[in-house]
């Protein structure tokens, strides 16, 4: 099962009462920092729902295939290889519109990332949204609005998919990998301490370790040179600069442990001083 925007967000309470009322546009920009797809496929379902009550049920034979994303009739357009997409798809697609869907009540097309569509592939699109049959729907996903001509957007309701709000214990693991990208004892004794001082809860600390964790092993993806540099956090970008590979793997083994030592009867204090006292050992032990 593909990932879903959560049931009670503004966006999706937002796209029910619309479904529920008949008036979901055939023609949407999803633009924002959060899961566009999430977004999408939440909508197609909308539009496909064949359940009693509110739209998407997200239970019905409809809404199962979309979220499944096995709908014959919803089609995601994207080229993950290629910059722009190729003509033939754009114009493979003009015809398929006139195909009437087989199985659902609506033929969806999702465009996963508008900044692969060029100017000549947008008008062509542009003349389908106007004028193609009323059982197709078009939805663009792009950070912003703008990825697309006027003239399209001119057809098109934007909605809003907002980024998820982080967590406190996600800023704090932020704040701790700062601290340890300096790669010196003091500084991290006295984030700790502080943490302690606070009264953390041992779930709490759990989850701060797990984030923490997160950041140094996409940090040792970042040295290993895989993700295109620029969609990781900054921290992540940090520790990769600022440790040696030694001590960024020791790193991460010592914050993967710890948190899962919180699972047990522990308390944050013990934890956050046997990791203080094992982050000292790894700098005297690496370089
Ligand atoms: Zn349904």
């Amino acid at each position: 099962m593909e990932e879903l925007i959560p049931e009670n967000s503004t966006l999706a309470r937002r796209i029910r009462a619309a479904a529920s009322k008949g008036t979901l546009s055939h023609a949407a920009i999803l633009s924002g920092s959060g899961d566009r797809m999430a977004a999408a496929r939440y909508f197609a379902a909308a539009l496909e729902c064949e359940g009693e009550g509110e739209r998407p049920c997200l239970r019905c034979r409809q809404c199962r295939k979309v979220l499944e994303d096995i709908h014959p009739d919803v089609v995601t357009v994207r080229d993950d290889g290629h910059k722009e997409l190729p003509v033939e798809l754009v114009r493979q697609l003009r015809q398929d519109v006139y195909i009437r869907p087989n199985d659902g009540a609506r033929k969806v097309y999702i465009f996963a990332d508008c900044g692969q569509l060029n100017q000549r592939d947008q008008n062509v699109l542009l003349k389908i949204v106007e004028e193609g049959p009323a059982y197709a729907a078009f939805l663009f996903c792009a950070e912003k609005a703008a990825a697309l001509l006027p003239t399209i957007r001119s057809r098109c309701v934007e909605w809003k998919v907002a980024g998820q709000p982080e967590t406190p214990e996600m800023e704090q693991a932020r704040g701790l990998c700062r601290v340890l990208a300096q790669g010196k004892t003091l500084p991290a004794a006295q984030w700790l301490v502080s943490l302690e001082n606070r009264r953390i809860k041992r779930e709490q600390l759990q989850e701060l370790l797990q984030d923490a964790w997160l950041l140094t092993a996409q940090a040792l993806l970042l040295q290993a040179g895989k993700p295109e540099d620029g969609t990781l956090p900054e921290e992540a970008a940090l520790l990769s600069r600022s440790l040696s590979s030694r001590r960024l793997e020791g790193l991460s083994a010592l914050l993967r442990q710890y948190s899962a030592d919180c699972a047990y009867n522990v308390g944050a204090g013990h934890v956050l001083g046997a990791l203080c006292a094992q982050w000292e050992r790894l700098l005297h032990a690496t370089r």
